[in-house]
């Protein structure tokens, strides 16, 4: 019973670091850790790769999705490689 309780408490620690640390709010990650232990701080990781892949502009629409996007998930638009590249969020924020 108390392992348990010390396991949603760590995990919503280790979550809430990780949001935190990724410039998201550390409140909104504890509970996601603690509501939903262990696979809370996978997602907070994951959530934080995800900040940290390149991106690039959809030349049909504008939006903005992951480089290694095939596929335009606004308007379907082909993508072909290209070297143009707009900085992962994880840069902008990075002081
Ligand atoms: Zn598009």
């Amino acid at each position: 019973m108390e392992i348990g309780l010390l396991i949603i408490l760590l995990s919503g620690a280790f979550a809430g670091y990780i949001g935190r640390a990724k410039g998201s709010s550390f409140f909104i990650w504890f509970l996601v850790g603690a509501c939903v232990p262990v696979l809370g701080v996978i997602v907070a990781v994951f959530y934080r790769m995800e900040l940290n892949e390149p991106r690039r502009q959809c030349p049909g629409c504008g939006k903005v999705v992951k480089l290694y996007d095939a596929l335009c998930t606004r308007c379907g638009t082909e993508l072909e490689y290209t070297d143009e590249q707009i900085p992962p969020e994880s840069a902008l924020s990075a002081r």
